[in-house]
């Protein structure tokens, strides 16, 4: 598995408008692009190579809004690019690591993406990606 870079931080938010006022009101970063990505909307904040992305449920009892019912708004998972997210996921499978499901599936911007279980990253919610090849 080769890993390219830090793709995004994603952060757990109630509303992407009232939060992407921190980055764009008190830093000097922009919003460029907001996405509904099944019952969530993603909202792309870049830096260098890497972008915040703010994740809000769009259902009230959506697993986004229940993760924010426990712990708040806040940090909620590290996005890693990999350059092939089949091989990279069976060879996590091979680990006998534990993803939370069985086959990547269409996140934002067009990407492949899985999540390994926190169970097995000591609290912390990783998310591989593979971007098309024109991106
Ligand atoms: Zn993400």
């Amino acid at each position: 598995m080769k890993i390219k870079r830090l793709a995004h931080v994603g952060i757990a938010v109630k509303s992407i408008d009232e939060v992407a006022k921190v980055y764009t009101d008190l830093l000097p970063l922009e919003l460029t692009s907001t996405e509904p990505v099944g019952e969530l909307r993603t909202g792309f904040i870049p830096i260098g190579e890497t972008n915040v992305e703010l994740v809000m449920s769009t259902e009230p009892d959506g697993t986004m809004a229940k993760f924010i019912d426990k712990k708040g708004e806040g940090v909620h998972h590290l996005a890693f690019e990999v350059d092939d997210i089949d091989a990279a996921v069976e060879e996590l499978k091979a680990k006998g690591v534990p993803l939370t499901a069985e086959k990547p599936w269409k996140g934002a911007h067009g990407a492949r993406v899985m999540f390994l279980h926190p169970k097995a990253t000591h609290g912390v919610l990783i998310e591989l990606c593979q971007y098309p090849e024109e991106h």
